[in-house]
């Protein structure tokens, strides 16, 4: 019996016989910018370095500004998407209808023509802006990072891996159950501060994606000019708010989704939240003040919550 007993111990302490939980921390520039992918679990190395790749593939075929890359040459009528790629393209345009066409993935030309692809940042004509509103040309930068949320749900799948947290650059994916069974706990910038406005808590697989004035901006004449459209104009959306986060369960839907309410404005947005059942939101106002759906779950800074019956 005691013989028995070791020989179990024994088994336990080899390395082969043992489950370890390796973790991996990974940091890339990609899809214009800063990711850090952290994985848990057995294949944590050969996870981490397989999202990588995976998210520059997504970034070389949907870089809009690339003409050489698979939207560049659907800009061009020089190539046709494969089944996967047709599929994110059909979905997008569901969004854009979901969303009234606040969320337009062919806004391009008219990003273009306020320089913020490029950076050489200028105010355009009304005249340029009517033309540029003319043109149709894919630029999927309102939803790609989300959409790649997705795909690296997907290929974590695939791996012996327990959790992992992807920051791909303000939108965050989350994978699995931490082991303490705590939600994940992710903060929500200050749109107008260095910190943070607050946390929000997820559980399992879950996007938290935010839409901002300060993610990318220029000033001209005093005022400032944000990156996020309205199709309508062709002008910075204008509609009170300074940043909007949806959480979601989907990542393509939650970035969608966050440039949509971004455009549409605290109201309307919020008759949007109460005709779905598949998101959350917190809307952050030029004013400061903050407005939560109920089932945010925002923790860390005063605000107003948003109910179904409103
Ligand atoms: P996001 O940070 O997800 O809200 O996406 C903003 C980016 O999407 C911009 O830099 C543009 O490339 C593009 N974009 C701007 N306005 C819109 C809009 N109304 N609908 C879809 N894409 C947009
Ligand atoms: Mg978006």
């Amino acid at each position: 019996m005691k013989r028995f007993v070791c020989l179990l111990l024994a088994l336990a302490l080899l390395p082969g016989c043992q489950r370890r939980e390796d973790t991996a921390r990974q940091s890339l520039f990609c899809m214009d910018t800063v990711m850090d992918l952290q994985v848990w679990g057995a294949d944590a190395q050969a996870a981490a370095g397989d999202l990588a790749a995976l998210l520059n593939d997504l970034q070389d075929q949907w870089n809009a500004c690339d003409e050489e890359s698979l939207i560049g040459a659907l800009n061009q009528g020089t190539a046709q998407p494969d089944p996967q790629q047709q599929r994110l393209l059909g979905r997008v345009e569901e969004l854009s209808r979901r969303t009234g066409g606040a969320f337009d993935p062919h806004l391009h030309s008219v990003s273009a023509c306020w320089g913020f692809p490029t950076g050489d940042y200028r105010v355009p004509t009304r005249e340029e802006l009517a033309e540029a509103l003319k043109e149709d040309d894919w630029d999927l930068g309102a939803a790609l990072k989300g959409y790649a949320g997705d795909r690296c749900v997907e290929l974590l799948k695939g791996y012996d891996v327990d959790r992992a947290i992807l920051d791909l650059g303000g939108n965050i994916q989350t994978w699995g159950e931490k082991p303490d069974g705590t939600p994940w706990q992710i903060g929500i910038r200050d749109p107008r501060g260095e910190g943070l406005l607050g946390t929000v808590s997820v559980r399992g697989t879950m996007a938290v994606v935010t839409s901002g004035d300060y993610q990318r901006y220029f000033e001209a004449d005093g005022k400032r000019y944000h990156h996020i459209l309205d199709p309508k104009t062709g002008y910075p959306a204008d509609s009170g708010l300074s940043a909007v986060t949806v959480i979601c369960a989907d990542g393509l839907t939650a970035d969608a989704l966050s440039t949509a309410l971004f455009v549409l404005g605290l109201e309307a947005g919020t008759r949007l939240w109460q005709e779905s059942g598949d998101f959350e939101a917190v809307f952050v106002l030029t004013t400061g003040e903050v407005f939560a759906t109920e089932g945010a779950a925002l923790s860390g800074c005063d605000y107003e919550v948003i109910c179904r019956e409103d």
